[in-house]
């Protein structure tokens, strides 16, 4: 049975895991990506050291924004400085408790 919990919130992310399917889903207001546990660290390494300084274009309103290609074909995800830094603290929040949820089931 699924049974997702939610393993970190920031702003308007939301990150849920369910360790019977071994995926990790990752909510926004109008994308929810979906990862196996092994994407979901490996896109967390590849995207680590990425600094919103280092990359930003302007969104045609004229909003700084950074895009970043995303695991799915054809589909780059967008942030404003405020969405990058919700974006990328849920993630590493839910990599922490990753960590401990297998720590408790081992
Ligand atoms: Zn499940």
């Amino acid at each position: 049975m699924c049974k997702p919990t939610v393993i970190s919130r920031e702003g308007d992310i939301c990150v849920t895991h369910c360790v019977n399917c071994k995926i990790v889903n990752v909510w926004n207001r109008s994308v929810l990506m979906t990862f196996s546990v092994e994407q979901f660290h490996a896109f967390i390494n590849a995207t680590r050291q990425l600094e919103f300084d280092d990359y930003i274009e302007y969104h045609p309103d004229g909003t700084e924004i950074v895009v970043l290609a995303s695991p799915f074909p054809d589909i780059s995800l967008c942030f404003t400085r405020v969405e990058w830094h919700e974006f990328f603290s849920a993630l590493s929040q839910a990599a922490y408790m990753q960590q401990i949820y297998k720590m408790v089931h081992h």
